[in-house]
């Protein structure tokens, strides 16, 4: 058995059967797929929480490289191994003058699940900058092609989250990048960190360095609080149930998503439940950020997975509104 401990970024102990290093798309096509163990796909760990030993066999994506495949004066697209670390990729399109992923700095875990929950952060998401991306349909041991329209991103989800689950394994990422990119500053606190600086014509570099001291001083860094990030995504209700929501919690926030939904941010429901900062054992909502769980040492899966449900299930009494979770539960 192969502790998957130093592969989550919950830290949680949990045991796998089988964890195999993918380095190449020849090492998929070598798997016996006719195995009735099943299979899970690996990246970071950074958005999983292990509720229990895993008898699948494991796929660890470690396929790397990065390379400018075409270019012209507006923009270059890169071809990216989706097993390089996420952050690295955004730091080499800065070191390259590339612009597009600076309001994704810090995220972490691996390029190959970007498209999986379309990762977003401060106004931007993967499909801004996606062009399309490769893998290996594992059923049938063939390489497809997936162009930005049939991945069918939409928030924190795409069809790999969906009906690709564990069938479809990411190998390459390609991403548009501009060379003269439009900066997205409007978003959280960006502008305010900028005029902190005193930076009045910001660079890609100054965007990247504004969210990371914003997303540093915000979100627990996991090689010292275990974490996933948001486990809640914010919840998208009807114009209707807003309106209803609106009457009896005025100072409620929320964005208009369409004509007839309204995104809510779940930190704020949770906190109004009273969970921001609660420790239980050694399970906890983050004192700073209340959509973050946090494992404090030595807590099981089981127990946080049983804290998220207590949260949803107080979120449901006190507003009507059903949290859904953005981490995948293994
Ligand atoms: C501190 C912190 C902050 C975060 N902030 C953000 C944020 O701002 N925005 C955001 O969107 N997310 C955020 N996240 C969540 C996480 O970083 C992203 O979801 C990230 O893309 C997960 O990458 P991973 O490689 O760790 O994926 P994993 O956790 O390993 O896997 C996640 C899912 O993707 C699947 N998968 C992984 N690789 C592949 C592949 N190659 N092919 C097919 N399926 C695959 C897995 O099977 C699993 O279902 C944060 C997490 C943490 C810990």
């Amino acid at each position: 058995m192969i502790s998957l401990k130093p592969y989550n970024t919950f830290r949680v102990e949990s045991f796998a059967s089988n964890l195999m290093h993918i380095h190449s798309e020849e090492d998929l096509f070598r798997l016996d797929m006719n195995s009735s163990a099943g299979i899970k796909i690996l990246g970071g760990g950074s958005n999983i929480l292990l509720t229990g030993n895993i008898p699948e066999t494991i796929l660890r994506n470690e396929i790397k490289g990065v390379e400018i495949i075409e270019e012209n004066q507006e923009f270059a697209t890169i071809k990216v191994g989706a097993g390089e670390k996420w952050h690295e990729v955004v730091l080499w399109a800065l070191n390259h003058e590339l612009g597009g992923l600076e309001n994704l700095s810090l995220i972490p875990g691996s390029a190959g699940a970007a498209p999986v929950q379309n990762i977003g952060a401060y106004g931007v998401e993967l499909k801004d900058v996606f062009s399309k991306l490769e893998g290996i349909s594992l059923p049938e041991k063939k390489i497809k092609f997936y162009t930005k329209e049939e991945c069918q991103f939409s928030y924190r989800n795409s069809i790999f989250k969906s009906v690709l689950r564990e069938s479809f394994f990411i190998t390459k990422v390609y991403l548009k990048l501009s060379k003269h990119p439009q900066l997205h500053l409007t978003y959280g606190t960006i502008h305010s960190e900028l005029a902190k600086k005193n930076i009045q014509n910001p660079t890609i570099h100054d965007v990247s360095a504004a969210v990371v001291a914003i997303r540093t001083a915000k979100l627990p860094d996991p090689a010292k609080l275990g974490n996933a990030g948001s486990f809640f995504k914010n919840s998208i209700i009807s114009m209707e149930q807003f309106h209803d929501l609106k009457m009896k919690f005025p100072e409620m926030p929320f964005f208009e998503e369409d004509d007839w939904h309204v995104k809510i941010p779940s930190g704020w429901l949770i906190e109004q439940c009273g969970w921001k900062g609660k420790r239980i054992g050694d399970t906890g909502c983050y004192e700073k950020q209340a959509l973050v769980l946090v494992n404090y040492g030595n807590a099981k899966g089981a127990e946080l997975l049983q804290l998220a449900e207590n949260i949803i299930a107080s979120v449901k009494e006190k507003f009507g509104i059903i949290l859904s979770p953005e981490v995948n539960i293994w």
